[in-house]
Protein backbone atom coordinates (compact mmCIF):
# COMPACT_ATOMS: atom_id res chain seq x y z
CA UNK A 1 0.00 0.00 0.00
CA UNK A 2 1.23 3.51 -0.70
CA UNK A 3 0.93 6.65 1.33
CA UNK A 4 0.89 10.09 0.39
CA UNK A 5 2.65 13.00 2.23
CA UNK A 6 1.25 16.10 1.16
CA UNK A 7 3.72 19.39 2.21
CA UNK A 8 2.53 23.18 1.75
CA UNK A 9 3.71 26.08 2.70
CA UNK A 10 2.61 29.19 4.62
CA UNK A 11 3.37 32.42 5.66
CA UNK A 12 6.30 33.48 3.25
CA UNK A 13 8.12 31.48 0.27
CA UNK A 14 11.86 30.66 0.93
CA UNK A 15 11.04 28.49 4.37
CA UNK A 16 13.13 25.49 3.00
CA UNK A 17 10.44 23.36 1.70
CA UNK A 18 12.53 21.10 -0.93
CA UNK A 19 14.74 20.42 1.83
CA UNK A 20 12.29 19.57 4.90
CA UNK A 21 10.69 16.96 2.30
CA UNK A 22 13.66 15.54 1.12
CA UNK A 23 15.31 15.35 4.31
CA UNK A 24 12.01 13.24 5.08
CA UNK A 25 12.43 11.67 2.30
CA UNK A 26 15.81 10.58 3.86
CA UNK A 27 14.64 10.00 7.41
CA UNK A 28 11.48 7.52 5.77
CA UNK A 29 14.23 5.52 4.20
CA UNK A 30 16.33 4.86 6.84
CA UNK A 31 13.76 3.44 8.69
CA UNK A 32 13.22 1.18 5.74
CA UNK A 33 10.71 2.20 3.58
CA UNK A 34 10.96 2.91 -0.22
CA UNK A 35 10.04 6.81 -1.35
CA UNK A 36 9.53 8.65 -4.11
CA UNK A 37 9.28 12.98 -3.98
CA UNK A 38 7.36 14.77 -6.79
CA UNK A 39 6.87 18.60 -6.78
CA UNK A 40 3.92 20.03 -8.20
CA UNK A 41 4.29 23.52 -9.89
CA UNK A 42 1.54 25.83 -9.64
CA UNK A 43 3.48 28.45 -12.65
CA UNK A 44 2.00 28.63 -16.21
CA UNK A 45 5.28 27.41 -17.67
CA UNK A 46 5.17 24.14 -19.25
CA UNK A 47 8.42 23.77 -17.33
CA UNK A 48 11.23 26.08 -15.51
CA UNK A 49 13.74 25.23 -19.18
CA UNK A 50 12.83 28.35 -20.88
CA UNK A 51 12.96 30.39 -17.70
CA UNK A 52 15.76 33.24 -16.51
CA UNK A 53 17.93 31.55 -13.89
CA UNK A 54 17.38 35.06 -12.13
CA UNK A 55 13.92 34.21 -11.98
CA UNK A 56 13.93 30.74 -11.34
CA UNK A 57 17.61 29.42 -10.13
CA UNK A 58 18.66 26.52 -12.08
CA UNK A 59 17.09 24.54 -14.18
CA UNK A 60 17.52 21.03 -12.61
CA UNK A 61 17.60 17.99 -15.66
CA UNK A 62 16.53 14.37 -14.77
CA UNK A 63 18.00 11.46 -16.52
CA UNK A 64 15.02 11.07 -18.88
CA UNK A 65 15.87 14.89 -20.26
CA UNK A 66 13.14 16.49 -18.11
CA UNK A 67 13.73 20.31 -16.97
CA UNK A 68 12.63 20.81 -13.72
CA UNK A 69 12.52 22.57 -10.41
CA UNK A 70 15.67 22.67 -8.46
CA UNK A 71 14.11 21.25 -5.60
CA UNK A 72 14.15 18.06 -7.58
CA UNK A 73 18.07 18.60 -6.74
CA UNK A 74 17.72 18.21 -3.48
CA UNK A 75 15.37 15.13 -3.21
CA UNK A 76 18.17 13.44 -5.64
CA UNK A 77 20.94 14.40 -3.33
CA UNK A 78 18.78 13.57 0.03
CA UNK A 79 17.72 10.55 -1.10
CA UNK A 80 20.04 8.82 -3.83
CA UNK A 81 16.33 8.45 -5.72
CA UNK A 82 17.04 9.69 -9.25
CA UNK A 83 14.45 11.99 -10.52
CA UNK A 84 12.17 11.92 -13.45
CA UNK A 85 10.10 13.30 -16.07
CA UNK A 86 7.35 12.56 -14.46
CA UNK A 87 8.10 13.74 -10.83
CA UNK A 88 7.26 17.60 -11.61
CA UNK A 89 4.32 18.62 -13.40
CA UNK A 90 3.26 22.48 -14.03
CA UNK A 91 0.00 24.50 -13.72
CA UNK A 92 1.57 25.02 -17.91
CA UNK A 93 1.78 21.04 -18.86
CA UNK A 94 -1.52 20.30 -17.07
CA UNK A 95 -3.42 22.86 -19.38
CA UNK A 96 -1.09 21.61 -22.45
CA UNK A 97 -2.70 18.27 -22.02
CA UNK A 98 -5.92 19.18 -21.38
CA UNK A 99 -6.35 21.87 -24.34
CA UNK A 100 -4.71 19.18 -26.74
CA UNK A 101 -7.45 16.38 -25.33
CA UNK A 102 -10.04 19.32 -25.97
CA UNK A 103 -9.30 20.20 -29.67
CA UNK A 104 -9.16 16.28 -30.77
CA UNK A 105 -12.76 16.05 -29.08
CA UNK A 106 -11.75 13.27 -26.29
CA UNK A 107 -14.09 15.01 -23.55
CA UNK A 108 -17.48 14.71 -26.42
CA UNK A 109 -18.53 17.64 -25.91
CA UNK A 110 -18.09 17.80 -22.31
CA UNK A 111 -17.42 21.73 -21.00
CA UNK A 112 -13.72 21.43 -19.28
CA UNK A 113 -13.56 23.10 -15.74
CA UNK A 114 -10.81 23.51 -13.26
CA UNK A 115 -13.02 21.05 -11.14
CA UNK A 116 -12.88 18.16 -12.55
CA UNK A 117 -10.53 18.32 -14.72
CA UNK A 118 -7.91 20.16 -13.82
CA UNK A 119 -7.83 18.52 -10.45
CA UNK A 120 -8.29 15.47 -11.97
CA UNK A 121 -5.44 15.75 -13.75
CA UNK A 122 -3.04 16.98 -10.81
CA UNK A 123 -4.79 13.60 -8.71
CA UNK A 124 -3.61 11.58 -11.72
CA UNK A 125 -0.68 12.98 -11.47
CA UNK A 126 0.19 12.32 -7.95
CA UNK A 127 -0.93 8.69 -7.91
CA UNK A 128 0.59 7.90 -11.52
CA UNK A 129 3.11 5.25 -11.11
CA UNK A 130 6.03 5.79 -8.74
CA UNK A 131 8.40 2.89 -9.59
CA UNK A 132 8.75 -0.38 -7.81
CA UNK A 133 9.31 -0.61 -3.82
CA UNK A 134 7.31 2.65 -3.40
CA UNK A 135 5.91 2.76 -0.22
CA UNK A 136 6.02 6.85 0.33
CA UNK A 137 5.40 9.58 -2.44
CA UNK A 138 6.03 12.61 -1.17
CA UNK A 139 4.29 15.75 -2.50
CA UNK A 140 5.74 19.33 -2.28
CA UNK A 141 3.30 22.20 -3.79
CA UNK A 142 4.98 24.83 -4.97
CA UNK A 143 4.50 28.25 -3.56
CA UNK A 144 2.46 29.18 -0.66
CA UNK A 145 -1.41 28.59 0.77
CA UNK A 146 -3.71 31.86 -0.62
CA UNK A 147 -2.01 31.89 -3.89
CA UNK A 148 -4.12 31.98 -6.51
CA UNK A 149 -2.60 30.02 -9.25
CA UNK A 150 -2.05 27.02 -6.76
CA UNK A 151 -5.69 27.05 -5.52
CA UNK A 152 -6.70 24.11 -8.14
CA UNK A 153 -3.66 21.73 -6.25
CA UNK A 154 -4.73 22.34 -2.98
CA UNK A 155 -8.13 21.48 -3.94
CA UNK A 156 -7.08 18.10 -5.57
CA UNK A 157 -4.60 17.06 -2.36
CA UNK A 158 -8.18 18.32 -0.60
CA UNK A 159 -9.80 15.71 -2.28
CA UNK A 160 -7.21 12.71 -2.52
CA UNK A 161 -6.93 13.86 1.44
CA UNK A 162 -10.93 12.57 1.27
CA UNK A 163 -10.49 9.85 -1.20
CA UNK A 164 -7.52 7.86 0.53
CA UNK A 165 -8.35 8.82 3.85
CA UNK A 166 -6.28 9.28 7.14
CA UNK A 167 -4.31 5.94 6.77
CA UNK A 168 -2.75 6.90 3.57
CA UNK A 169 -2.72 10.94 3.40
CA UNK A 170 -1.15 13.11 5.64
CA UNK A 171 -0.84 16.64 5.09
CA UNK A 172 2.58 18.84 6.60
CA UNK A 173 2.96 22.27 6.75
CA UNK A 174 5.81 24.23 7.17
CA UNK A 175 4.82 27.75 8.61
CA UNK A 176 7.13 30.41 10.47
CA UNK A 177 7.42 31.48 13.42
CA UNK A 178 9.14 35.05 13.51
CA UNK A 179 10.63 36.00 16.58
CA UNK A 180 10.04 39.88 16.85
CA UNK A 181 13.11 41.60 18.82
CA UNK A 182 10.92 44.62 20.18
CA UNK A 183 8.71 42.79 22.18
CA UNK A 184 11.19 39.65 22.81
CA UNK A 185 8.64 37.50 21.79
CA UNK A 186 7.81 34.42 19.15
CA UNK A 187 5.01 35.28 17.67
CA UNK A 188 2.25 32.42 16.17
CA UNK A 189 -0.08 34.69 14.77
CA UNK A 190 1.11 33.89 11.21
CA UNK A 191 0.98 30.19 11.47
CA UNK A 192 -2.58 30.66 13.12
CA UNK A 193 -3.56 32.58 9.92
CA UNK A 194 -1.55 30.36 7.86
CA UNK A 195 -3.70 27.45 9.15
CA UNK A 196 -6.83 29.21 9.31
CA UNK A 197 -6.14 29.67 5.10
CA UNK A 198 -5.75 26.15 4.41
CA UNK A 199 -8.58 24.91 6.44
CA UNK A 200 -10.79 27.25 4.96
CA UNK A 201 -10.16 25.14 1.94
CA UNK A 202 -10.65 22.18 3.82
CA UNK A 203 -7.15 21.24 4.55
CA UNK A 204 -6.54 20.25 8.28
CA UNK A 205 -2.67 19.88 8.72
CA UNK A 206 -1.80 16.66 10.57
CA UNK A 207 2.12 17.87 11.17
CA UNK A 208 2.89 21.76 11.37
CA UNK A 209 6.65 22.12 11.00
CA UNK A 210 7.28 25.61 12.61
CA UNK A 211 10.64 27.31 11.20
CA UNK A 212 12.22 29.54 13.90
CA UNK A 213 15.47 30.76 15.06
CA UNK A 214 15.43 29.86 18.18
CA UNK A 215 13.80 27.17 20.56
CA UNK A 216 10.21 27.32 20.43
CA UNK A 217 8.67 27.82 24.58
CA UNK A 218 6.69 24.78 25.34
CA UNK A 219 3.95 27.15 25.95
CA UNK A 220 3.56 28.43 22.62
CA UNK A 221 3.75 24.69 21.07
CA UNK A 222 0.74 24.24 23.27
CA UNK A 223 -0.72 27.40 21.76
CA UNK A 224 -0.20 26.64 18.19
CA UNK A 225 -1.35 22.91 18.83
CA UNK A 226 -4.36 23.86 20.43
CA UNK A 227 -5.42 26.76 17.26
CA UNK A 228 -3.99 25.24 14.84
CA UNK A 229 -5.91 21.86 15.86
CA UNK A 230 -2.79 19.41 16.01
CA UNK A 231 -1.13 17.40 18.64
CA UNK A 232 1.29 18.96 20.54
CA UNK A 233 3.61 17.04 19.80
CA UNK A 234 2.70 16.91 15.97
CA UNK A 235 3.85 20.80 16.34
CA UNK A 236 7.67 20.48 15.06
CA UNK A 237 10.36 22.79 15.97
CA UNK A 238 12.66 23.24 12.71
CA UNK A 239 15.44 25.61 13.83
CA UNK A 240 17.76 27.28 11.54
CA UNK A 241 21.07 25.16 11.11
CA UNK A 242 24.48 25.60 10.09
CA UNK A 243 23.66 23.45 6.97
CA UNK A 244 21.39 22.19 5.14
CA UNK A 245 22.91 18.21 5.65
CA UNK A 246 21.93 18.96 9.35
CA UNK A 247 18.56 18.86 8.47
CA UNK A 248 17.53 15.25 8.89
CA UNK A 249 19.19 14.75 11.96
CA UNK A 250 17.82 17.56 13.62
CA UNK A 251 14.20 16.99 12.57
CA UNK A 252 14.40 14.13 13.54
CA UNK A 253 15.61 15.31 17.09
CA UNK A 254 12.61 16.79 17.19
CA UNK A 255 10.34 13.98 15.29
CA UNK A 256 9.39 14.95 12.51
CA UNK A 257 9.13 11.36 11.09
CA UNK A 258 8.12 9.63 14.26
CA UNK A 259 5.52 11.80 14.14
CA UNK A 260 4.55 11.62 10.50
CA UNK A 261 4.44 7.69 11.08
CA UNK A 262 2.30 7.59 13.78
CA UNK A 263 -0.53 9.58 11.63
CA UNK A 264 -0.84 7.03 9.90
CA UNK A 265 -0.70 4.34 12.66
CA UNK A 266 2.88 3.03 12.16
CA UNK A 267 4.29 2.96 15.56
CA UNK A 268 6.95 1.08 17.06
CA UNK A 269 9.18 0.72 14.28
CA UNK A 270 13.02 1.15 15.55
CA UNK A 271 14.64 4.37 14.96
CA UNK A 272 16.64 5.44 11.52
CA UNK A 273 20.04 4.42 11.63
CA UNK A 274 21.61 8.51 11.46
CA UNK A 275 25.41 7.48 11.17
CA UNK A 276 25.71 8.48 7.63
CA UNK A 277 23.97 12.05 7.99
CA UNK A 278 25.84 12.81 11.32
CA UNK A 279 29.35 11.73 9.57
CA UNK A 280 28.77 14.03 6.95
CA UNK A 281 27.79 16.99 9.44
CA UNK A 282 31.14 15.90 11.83
CA UNK A 283 33.09 16.54 8.10
CA UNK A 284 31.32 19.51 7.21
CA UNK A 285 31.32 21.46 11.07
CA UNK A 286 35.37 19.74 11.72
CA UNK A 287 37.21 20.50 7.95
CA UNK A 288 41.24 19.99 7.97
CA UNK A 289 41.63 22.93 5.38
CA UNK A 290 39.87 25.10 2.99
CA UNK A 291 40.21 26.41 -0.53
CA UNK A 292 38.46 29.12 -2.23
CA UNK A 293 36.72 28.21 -5.53
CA UNK A 294 36.31 31.54 -7.84
CA UNK A 295 33.05 30.97 -9.78
CA UNK A 296 33.11 32.80 -13.05
CA UNK A 297 29.42 33.58 -13.87
CA UNK A 298 27.05 36.07 -15.71
CA UNK A 299 24.24 34.61 -12.82
CA UNK A 300 26.59 35.50 -9.35
CA UNK A 301 24.10 38.22 -8.37
CA UNK A 302 21.05 34.89 -7.86
CA UNK A 303 23.01 32.18 -6.40
CA UNK A 304 20.14 29.89 -7.04
CA UNK A 305 21.11 29.83 -10.92
CA UNK A 306 24.46 27.61 -9.53
CA UNK A 307 22.46 25.32 -6.85
CA UNK A 308 24.11 22.19 -7.80
CA UNK A 309 27.87 23.53 -8.76
CA UNK A 310 27.76 24.96 -5.36
CA UNK A 311 26.49 21.31 -3.72
CA UNK A 312 28.69 19.46 -5.73
CA UNK A 313 32.16 21.77 -4.71
CA UNK A 314 30.66 21.26 -1.33
CA UNK A 315 30.45 17.44 -2.07
CA UNK A 316 34.02 17.71 -3.58
CA UNK A 317 34.97 19.26 -0.17
CA UNK A 318 33.66 16.56 1.95
CA UNK A 319 35.56 13.77 -0.01
CA UNK A 320 38.82 15.89 0.55
CA UNK A 321 37.95 16.72 3.99
CA UNK A 322 37.88 20.97 3.26
CA UNK A 323 35.75 23.90 3.44
CA UNK A 324 35.01 25.10 0.11
CA UNK A 325 34.61 28.64 -0.07
CA UNK A 326 33.16 29.76 -2.99
CA UNK A 327 33.94 32.83 -4.39
CA UNK A 328 30.99 34.54 -7.10
CA UNK A 329 32.68 36.39 -9.72
CA UNK A 330 30.66 38.40 -12.31
CA UNK A 331 31.63 36.98 -15.79
CA UNK A 332 30.59 40.24 -17.31
CA UNK A 333 33.01 42.99 -15.88
CA UNK A 334 35.84 40.73 -17.77
CA UNK A 335 34.43 41.44 -20.82
CA UNK A 336 35.88 44.45 -20.82
CA UNK A 337 39.72 43.89 -22.36
CA UNK A 338 41.06 46.34 -20.06
CA UNK A 339 39.67 45.27 -16.43
CA UNK A 340 42.41 43.40 -15.14
CA UNK A 341 42.03 39.41 -14.06
CA UNK A 342 43.27 39.93 -10.41
CA UNK A 343 39.88 39.01 -8.48
CA UNK A 344 41.33 35.85 -9.39
CA UNK A 345 44.81 35.86 -8.23
CA UNK A 346 43.24 34.45 -4.51
CA UNK A 347 41.44 31.39 -5.74
CA UNK A 348 42.79 28.34 -5.73
CA UNK A 349 40.73 27.01 -8.44
CA UNK A 350 38.58 28.53 -10.99
CA UNK A 351 34.69 26.65 -11.99
CA UNK A 352 32.89 28.03 -15.16
CA UNK A 353 29.63 26.89 -14.93
CA UNK A 354 26.68 26.66 -17.63
CA UNK A 355 25.56 29.69 -19.68
CA UNK A 356 24.18 31.23 -22.31
CA UNK A 357 24.43 34.11 -24.48
CA UNK A 358 27.39 36.35 -25.20
CA UNK A 359 27.50 38.58 -22.01
CA UNK A 360 29.99 37.35 -20.06
CA UNK A 361 31.12 34.58 -22.05
CA UNK A 362 33.98 37.15 -22.96
CA UNK A 363 35.09 37.25 -19.44
CA UNK A 364 34.86 33.56 -18.84
CA UNK A 365 37.25 32.95 -21.83
CA UNK A 366 39.67 35.30 -20.18
CA UNK A 367 38.98 33.35 -16.72
CA UNK A 368 40.18 30.28 -18.78
CA UNK A 369 42.83 31.71 -20.42
CA UNK A 370 44.01 32.87 -16.89
CA UNK A 371 44.13 29.75 -15.26
CA UNK A 372 45.55 28.30 -18.65
CA UNK A 373 48.81 30.05 -18.21
CA UNK A 374 48.99 30.30 -14.38
CA UNK A 375 48.30 26.53 -14.02
CA UNK A 376 45.48 26.87 -11.39
CA UNK A 377 43.01 24.37 -11.32
CA UNK A 378 39.95 24.65 -13.73
CA UNK A 379 37.15 23.12 -14.80
CA UNK A 380 34.40 24.29 -17.40
CA UNK A 381 30.97 23.00 -17.57
CA UNK A 382 29.09 23.20 -20.75
CA UNK A 383 29.27 26.68 -22.01
CA UNK A 384 32.06 27.10 -19.39
CA UNK A 385 33.72 24.19 -21.57
CA UNK A 386 32.75 25.57 -25.03
CA UNK A 387 34.40 28.87 -24.01
CA UNK A 388 37.90 26.88 -22.75
CA UNK A 389 37.87 25.03 -26.10
CA UNK A 390 37.52 28.59 -27.64
CA UNK A 391 40.10 30.04 -25.93
CA UNK A 392 42.49 27.15 -26.21
CA UNK A 393 41.99 27.18 -30.20
CA UNK A 394 42.56 31.17 -30.46
CA UNK A 395 45.69 30.91 -28.24
CA UNK A 396 46.94 27.29 -28.74
CA UNK A 397 46.15 26.66 -32.38
CA UNK A 398 46.38 30.31 -33.93
CA UNK A 399 43.00 30.15 -34.50
CA UNK A 400 41.90 33.81 -34.02
CA UNK A 401 38.19 33.73 -35.62
CA UNK A 402 37.57 30.77 -33.47
CA UNK A 403 33.89 31.01 -31.88
CA UNK A 404 30.93 30.00 -31.30
CA UNK A 405 27.60 30.58 -33.62
CA UNK A 406 25.50 31.46 -30.27
CA UNK A 407 27.47 34.67 -30.70
CA UNK A 408 26.16 34.86 -34.59
CA UNK A 409 28.32 34.12 -37.34
CA UNK A 410 32.08 33.63 -37.33
CA UNK A 411 34.89 33.08 -39.53
CA UNK A 412 35.83 29.22 -37.54
CA UNK A 413 32.83 27.64 -35.82
CA UNK A 414 34.63 25.77 -33.44
CA UNK A 415 30.87 25.64 -31.19
CA UNK A 416 28.14 25.07 -33.24
CA UNK A 417 24.77 24.07 -34.05
CA UNK A 418 24.10 20.13 -34.92
CA UNK A 419 20.96 18.88 -36.38
CA UNK A 420 20.49 15.85 -34.63
CA UNK A 421 21.63 13.47 -31.96
CA UNK A 422 21.20 9.84 -31.00
CA UNK A 423 20.58 8.33 -27.35
CA UNK A 424 20.63 4.61 -27.88
CA UNK A 425 18.96 3.69 -30.98
CA UNK A 426 16.45 6.81 -30.46
CA UNK A 427 17.15 9.04 -32.55
CA UNK A 428 16.89 12.37 -31.03
CA UNK A 429 16.21 15.08 -33.91
CA UNK A 430 16.31 18.61 -33.15
CA UNK A 431 13.75 20.57 -35.01
CA UNK A 432 14.10 23.96 -36.22
CA UNK A 433 11.23 24.55 -34.47
CA UNK A 434 9.51 28.08 -33.31
CA UNK A 435 9.38 27.51 -29.74
CA UNK A 436 12.37 27.21 -27.42
CA UNK A 437 11.32 24.92 -25.10
CA UNK A 438 13.22 21.33 -24.84
CA UNK A 439 14.85 22.01 -28.45
CA UNK A 440 18.04 20.94 -26.84
CA UNK A 441 19.94 17.81 -25.74
CA UNK A 442 18.63 17.18 -22.59
CA UNK A 443 19.21 14.05 -20.08
CA UNK A 444 21.66 11.35 -19.89
CA UNK A 445 23.78 10.21 -22.95
CA UNK A 446 27.07 8.07 -22.85
CA UNK A 447 30.35 8.61 -23.34
CA UNK A 448 33.62 6.93 -23.87
CA UNK A 449 37.04 8.27 -22.27
CA UNK A 450 40.40 7.64 -23.85
CA UNK A 451 42.93 5.43 -22.34
CA UNK A 452 45.11 6.98 -19.85
CA UNK A 453 43.72 10.18 -19.79
CA UNK A 454 43.15 11.88 -16.77
CA UNK A 455 39.44 12.17 -17.28
CA UNK A 456 39.79 8.17 -17.12
CA UNK A 457 41.85 8.23 -14.83
CA UNK A 458 39.38 9.94 -12.26
CA UNK A 459 36.35 8.16 -13.03
CA UNK A 460 37.84 4.65 -13.10
CA UNK A 461 36.01 3.54 -16.15
CA UNK A 462 35.94 3.95 -19.76
CA UNK A 463 32.43 4.75 -20.43
CA UNK A 464 30.32 6.97 -18.25
CA UNK A 465 26.93 8.31 -18.55
CA UNK A 466 26.19 11.74 -18.03
CA UNK A 467 23.12 14.83 -17.63
CA UNK A 468 23.23 17.36 -20.78
CA UNK A 469 21.64 20.79 -21.63
CA UNK A 470 22.60 22.50 -24.16
CA UNK A 471 22.19 22.95 -28.32
CA UNK A 472 24.84 23.75 -29.39
CA UNK A 473 28.31 21.46 -29.56
CA UNK A 474 32.43 21.40 -30.16
CA UNK A 475 32.77 21.39 -33.71
CA UNK A 476 34.86 17.68 -34.01
CA UNK A 477 36.19 18.80 -36.99
CA UNK A 478 38.67 21.25 -35.34
CA UNK A 479 39.84 18.02 -33.18
CA UNK A 480 42.91 17.14 -34.89
CA UNK A 481 44.18 21.14 -35.34
CA UNK A 482 43.87 21.32 -31.58
CA UNK A 483 45.24 18.22 -30.08
CA UNK A 484 48.45 19.08 -32.16
CA UNK A 485 48.45 22.07 -29.42
CA UNK A 486 48.32 20.82 -25.72
CA UNK A 487 44.68 19.50 -26.08
CA UNK A 488 43.10 16.31 -25.68
CA UNK A 489 39.51 15.67 -26.29
CA UNK A 490 39.60 12.50 -23.53
CA UNK A 491 35.95 12.03 -23.89
CA UNK A 492 33.80 11.46 -26.85
CA UNK A 493 30.53 10.45 -27.78
CA UNK A 494 30.25 6.88 -29.18
CA UNK A 495 29.72 7.27 -32.23
CA UNK A 496 32.62 9.58 -31.91
CA UNK A 497 31.13 12.49 -33.41
CA UNK A 498 30.66 14.58 -30.59
CA UNK A 499 33.35 15.74 -28.16
CA UNK A 500 32.49 15.50 -24.60
CA UNK A 501 35.26 16.29 -22.19
CA UNK A 502 38.73 18.53 -23.01
CA UNK A 503 41.70 18.24 -20.83
CA UNK A 504 44.99 20.58 -21.06
CA UNK A 505 48.04 17.86 -21.14
CA UNK A 506 50.42 20.85 -20.10
CA UNK A 507 47.89 21.53 -17.04
CA UNK A 508 48.76 20.41 -13.80
CA UNK A 509 44.08 20.54 -13.51
CA UNK A 510 42.12 21.84 -16.81
CA UNK A 511 39.17 19.91 -17.44
CA UNK A 512 35.93 21.12 -19.34
CA UNK A 513 32.43 19.08 -19.83
CA UNK A 514 30.18 19.12 -22.49
CA UNK A 515 27.53 17.85 -19.67
CA UNK A 516 26.73 18.83 -16.36
CA UNK A 517 28.16 16.45 -13.68
CA UNK A 518 26.99 18.27 -10.94
CA UNK A 519 23.67 17.34 -11.29
CA UNK A 520 24.75 14.03 -10.29
CA UNK A 521 26.91 14.62 -7.27
CA UNK A 522 25.18 13.56 -3.55
CA UNK A 523 27.15 13.80 -0.59
CA UNK A 524 27.16 10.42 0.14
CA UNK A 525 28.85 10.01 -3.44
CA UNK A 526 30.57 12.91 -4.43
CA UNK A 527 31.24 13.15 -8.23
CA UNK A 528 34.97 11.88 -9.42
CA UNK A 529 35.37 14.97 -10.92
CA UNK A 530 34.38 17.63 -8.34
CA UNK A 531 36.45 15.18 -5.35
CA UNK A 532 39.40 14.97 -7.96
CA UNK A 533 38.83 18.91 -9.00
CA UNK A 534 39.15 19.84 -4.57
CA UNK A 535 42.15 18.02 -4.23
CA UNK A 536 43.62 19.58 -7.64
CA UNK A 537 42.23 22.97 -5.55
CA UNK A 538 44.26 21.94 -2.17
CA UNK A 539 47.35 20.76 -3.70
CA UNK A 540 47.49 24.33 -5.90
CA UNK A 541 46.80 26.20 -2.41
CA UNK A 542 49.68 24.73 -0.74
CA UNK A 543 52.07 25.33 -3.67
CA UNK A 544 51.12 29.48 -3.99
N1 LIG B 1 24.83 27.92 -24.35
C1 LIG B 1 25.45 26.68 -24.57
C2 LIG B 1 24.63 25.76 -25.46
O1 LIG B 1 23.44 25.93 -25.59
C3 LIG B 1 25.75 25.98 -23.26
C4 LIG B 1 24.53 25.64 -22.46
C5 LIG B 1 24.85 25.32 -21.03
O2 LIG B 1 25.90 25.73 -20.52
N2 LIG B 1 23.97 24.63 -20.34
O3 LIG B 1 25.16 24.84 -26.03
Amino acid sequence: MIRYIFITGGVVSSLGKGIASAALGSLLQLRGHGVRLRKLDPYLNVDPGTMSPRQHGEVYVTDDGAETDLDLGHYERFTGVSARKSDNITTGQIYRSILEKERRGDYLGATIQVIPHVTDAIKDFVLSDPGDGVDFVLCEIGGTVGDIEALPFFEAIRQLGQELGPERAVFMHLTLLPYIASAGEMKTKPTQHSVKELRSIGIQPDVLLCRCDRPIPETEKRKIASFCNVRPASVIEARDLGHIYDVPAAYHEEGLDREVLAHFGLTGAPPPDLTRWLSISERIHNPDGQVCIGLVGKYTDVPDAYKSVMEALDHGGLANRVKVEVRLIDSEQFDDMARPLEILEGVDGIILPGGFGERGAHGKMRAAEFARNRNVPCFGICYGMQLSVIEAARSLAGLSKASTSEFGNTGETVVGLMEEWTRGNEKVVRTAKADKGGTMRLGAYPAILREGSLAAKIYGQAQISERHRHRYEVNAAYIEALEAKGVVFSGMSPDGRLPEVFELTDHPWFIGVQYHPELKSRPFEPHPLFSSFIEAAKIYSRLV
